[in-house]
């Protein structure tokens, strides 16, 4: 049984019976009996459904958005994620007939050579909670897109969020056996994987889960994306923009209560502009609201459980009694307590502390001078973890120059916290490998096949 806790109050929202494993494996079945004639319909065809199925979750958007606040705790004022889901599923449709052409070698009197991209087969699609729309749709567009059919297993805390993509694109004509919803435990998922019953698995969750997943598919020689977790760092040059820099990266750290992949979790400062950067966070996160995620006020809602809450109180204090200073003040924030978490910044922090090595994914960031880029790149670097990196300055050169240096999948000037669709989403060391996204996303999702055509 799934069962989904809304973090609102703690009262079971949803509750939805797990698939057996006959079960299971009648679903990948069915799929693959129907991705062919799928994958031999026009590419066009493909892309109007998936798109059509894309709209009808925008249709939806009014219901989506507290059904949201209700399983993960979003707050309601900020409308529900399907901007960024439409942009990123009609970005993929727009660069779909380009990125999956044939490679045309040679088309001659004597030869006819080319490299094909053709569908992987079934895709296993396995989400998470915390962007539970943005983070599917990279992976189900594409997929479908490329002639796939697409199984997917969403997070236990947002169960409605694949029966409610399964709604839209089913009544847009996409078919039920080609993408099917399912309710799978980890070890029924981890059995179909092992049985080698996908082309290709993408999973975006934690490490623990990544790993547990390559262990799976080992020695099946499935296609893995594994989107991992982050510990991403925020560099403040000597020539950034204080404010600019201030208000992206605390709004880096904090929205979503922090639930975000490539959320700021450390921010290292120039030591000229220490004192009058952390005073202008200090300003933001005292302006921010605490509490019920539908109240239109609420501008931090709670954890999506409240073992995150204290995972993070128990980081915090850690750093606290290692030195660690304290720079908001508990008495503005009351609704803290349980899976409410009020934000926190913290100074005098090192890398001994959890807190800056760990990853927190939770409101609460660790901010420390740097003497130079040299020291910044060394601290930067000094991360099991490798999503994307956040440099401030006025020096596109510079901040390149920085970017070639760090261990990382997307460097950031003057922004964090955004998924261009045509750039690779990607990582390095624990935050996983592979990539989604641009064209490298449909050529993850396809094998090339090689036609090698001598005429006469
Ligand atoms: P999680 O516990 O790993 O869960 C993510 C998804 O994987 C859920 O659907 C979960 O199912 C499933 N899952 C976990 N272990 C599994 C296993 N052994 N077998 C089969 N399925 C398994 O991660 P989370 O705590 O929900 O999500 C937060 C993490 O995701 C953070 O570390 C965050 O950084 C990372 N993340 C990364 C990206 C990225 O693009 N790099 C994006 C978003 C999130 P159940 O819910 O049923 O357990």
């Amino acid at each position: 049984m799934i069962r989904c806790i809304s973090p609102i109050d703690g009262t079971v929202f949803a509750e939805r019976e797990t698939l057996d494993p006959a079960a299971a494996r009648d679903v990948v079945a069915r799929a693959r009996a129907a991705q062919n004639d799928w994958a031999a319909r026009p590419l066009t065809e493909r892309i109007e459904r998936v798109m059509a199925g894309v709209a009808r979750i925008g249709a939806m958007n009014d219901e989506i958005v507290p059904e949201l606040a209700h399983q993960m705790g979003r707050p309601i004022r900020y409308g529900g994620e399907f901007s960024g889901f439409e942009e990123r599923a009609a970005y993929m449709a727009k660069i779909a007939a380009d990125a999956l052409a044939p490679k045309v070698v040679e088309d001659s009197a004597a030869f006819h050579r080319m490299i094909k991209r053709v569908p992987q087969g079934i895709v296993l699609v396995v989400a998470p909670w915390n962007y539970p729309f943005m983070t599917a749709i990279n992976t189900i567009a594409p997929a479908l897109i490329a002639g796939n059919a697409v199984v997917l297993k969403h997070a236990s805390q947002t169960p409605l969020v694949g029966e409610r993509l399964a709604q839209a694109f089913h009544t847009a004509g996409v078919p039920e056996d080609v993408f099917a919803n399912v309710f799978l435990d980890h070890d029924t998922t981890s059995d179909l994987i092992a049985a080698r019953s996908f082309g290709f698995v993408n999973f975006t969750g934690s490490v623990a889960g990544g790993q547990a997943i390559e262990r799976a598919a080992a020695g099946t020689f499935t296609g893995l994306g594994l989107e991992l977790g982050g510990k991403d760092p925020g560099y403040v040059c000597d020539d950034a923009d204080l404010d600019a820099a201030a208000e992206t990266l605390i709004d880096g750290a904090m929205f979503n209560s922090g639930q975000c992949c490539c959320g700021i979790e450390r921010i290292y400062v120039a030591e000229q502009h220490f004192d009058a950067f952390t005073a202008k966070v200090v300003k933001i996160v005292e302006g921010y609201v605490l509490g019920d995620p539908l109240d239109p006020d609420t501008t931090l809602g709670p954890m999506a459980q409240t073992r995150f809450a204290d995972s993070i109180r128990a980081q915090t204090a850690e750093a606290v009694a290692a030195g660690a200073k304290t720079l908001i003040d508990p008495a503005l924030f009351p609704r803290d307590g349980g899976a409410y978490l009020m934000p926190q910044v913290l100074i005098d922090v090192t890398h001994d502390m959890r807190v800056m090595r760990e990853e927190s994914f939770g409101p609460v960031v660790g901010i420390m001078p740097v003497s130079g880029d040299e020291e910044a790149i060394a601290l930067m670097n000094d991360s099991a973890y490798g999503l994307t990196a956040s440099i401030w300055t006025n020096d596109a050169d510079r901040a390149e120059a920085i970017g070639d240096r760090i261990e990382t999948g997307t460097v950031f000037m003057n922004r964090a916290d955004y998924l261009d669709p045509a750039l690779c989403w990607t990582g390095c060391k624990d935050t996983g490998r592979g990539g989604g996204l641009s064209e490298i996303g449909f050529h993850n999702l396809t094998r090339p096949k090689s036609y090698h055509l001598k005429k006469g």
